[in-house]
């Protein structure tokens, strides 16, 4: 047994390059309609990556028709200046149906996307919420907003 309190933490095993996406945004992009070269560029990474990772993740070849009402040719594609909407629908096509606030799974209930922080390019600043939690989040935000604004 090694004594030395660095030597676990000095113990790097061999890993690959942590992916910037969990499987969950990983499959939401791809469903979405971004193409391979798209979320390629998108994380600054290979598209060989991105090829290993639809196998590695199992994630199911999509249907064509997804990719052309949802991808490039869908004319509210923006490519990387995608506004707020628009980056909602090429991320997240599919509707949350639960919130991570909260915790409520209520069928009754209307679930959005809410962006964490301002990072709208980034798919990982994004959380699923139910409607109110959605709208006390976007007032913490502005409340955020206008005290910095105050503060000059
Ligand atoms: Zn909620």
């Amino acid at each position: 047994m090694n004594k030395n309190p660095n030597y676990a933490k000095n113990l790097k095993p061999f890993k690959r390059q942590k992916r910037p996406y969990s499987k969950f945004e990983f499959k939401k992009m791809y469903y979405s309609g971004m193409t391979i070269s798209e979320i390629a560029k998108y994380y600054k990474i290979g598209r060989k990556i991105i090829q290993n990772d639809i196998k590695f993740f199992n994630v199911k070849a999509r249907k064509t028709a997804i990719r052309d009402q949802f991808g490039a040719k869908n004319k509210n594609w923006k490519g990387d200046n995608a506004g707020y909407a628009a980056l909602h629908r090429r991320l997240y096509h599919s509707q949350p149906k639960c919130c991570e606030i909260c915790g409520t799974t209520n069928e009754k209930k209307r679930y959005e996307w809410a962006n964490i922080s301002g990072k709208f390019n980034d798919p990982s600043d994004y959380k699923r919420m139910c409607k109110s939690c959605h709208s006390r989040h976007d007032k913490i935000i502005r409340n955020i907003i206008n005290m910095k604004k105050r503060r000059g």
